[in-house]
């Protein structure tokens, strides 16, 4: 999708980085940033951020904002984005950035996102950027009709990622490839000793 490109190409990949790896900012790979949680592979972020088809208009979640970057290529394809983030260092760090970059439609909260965030539902689009024993029911309770979510499923040994749609009470999904995310925490997430196995 050229809009996904152009929103890519928009934003500055190395403001989201730790300074010790700015020279790696703009290679196709995941980075650490603290937390022992990483910045996600560009291409991974292209790849999900193209399946849910935003037009400009949508509310979407993320769960899982890390560094902000995933956030603020959504800020600038939809109509406002809303990223929950259980670390409020990792969280704080996101907000000064996408502040600087005077991105005004994302908002940052911490909390825990397997939860989503039911306060600012429904979202036409759900992006989980951890991997999650299965998808989390409040989240596919807070899709839109016509909504979308993209969702990594599966354990430390994999995950593949899921395509949820909803069309008034109907739920479809469809499984696509192959993907390593850190492990989404939480109510609806893995614990350590599961997580494990
Ligand atoms: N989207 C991020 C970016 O663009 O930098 C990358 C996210 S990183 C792969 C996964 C993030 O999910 C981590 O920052 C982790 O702390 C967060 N996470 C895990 N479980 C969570 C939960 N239950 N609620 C909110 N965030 C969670």
């Amino acid at each position: 999708d050229e809009r996904v490109l152009e929103a890519m190409f928009s934003v500055p990949r190395h403001l989201f980085t730790p300074e010790e790896y700015r020279d790696l900012a703009y290679t196709d790979g995941p980075l650490p940033i603290g937390e022992r949680q990483t910045i996600s592979q560009p291409y991974i972020v292209a790849l999900m951020t193209e399946m849910l088809e935003l037009n400009g208009e949508e509310n979407v979640l993320e769960v899982g904002t890390g560094s902000g970057y995933q956030a603020a290529v959504l800020a600038y394809l939809a109509g406002s984005v809303h990223t929950v983030e259980r670390h409020e260092t990792l969280a704080q760090r996101a907000e000064q950035v996408l502040r600087r970059l005077g991105l005004k439609n994302v908002f940052v909260h911490v909390g825990d996102g397997s939860l989503g965030w039911p306060s600012a539902a429904p979202y036409h689009g759900i992006i989980v950027t951890a991997a999650a024993p299965r998808a989390p029911q409040p989240l596919l309770d807070q899709l839109a009709d016509g909504g979308r979510m993209v969702i990594p499923v599966g354990g430390m040994s994999g995950q593949f990622l899921e395509l949820w749609r909803r069309q008034g009470d109907l739920y479809t999904h469809e499984t696509t490839l192959p993907v390593a995310f850190v492990p989404l925490r939480g109510e609806h997430g893995w614990t350590e000793v599961h997580w494990d196995r």
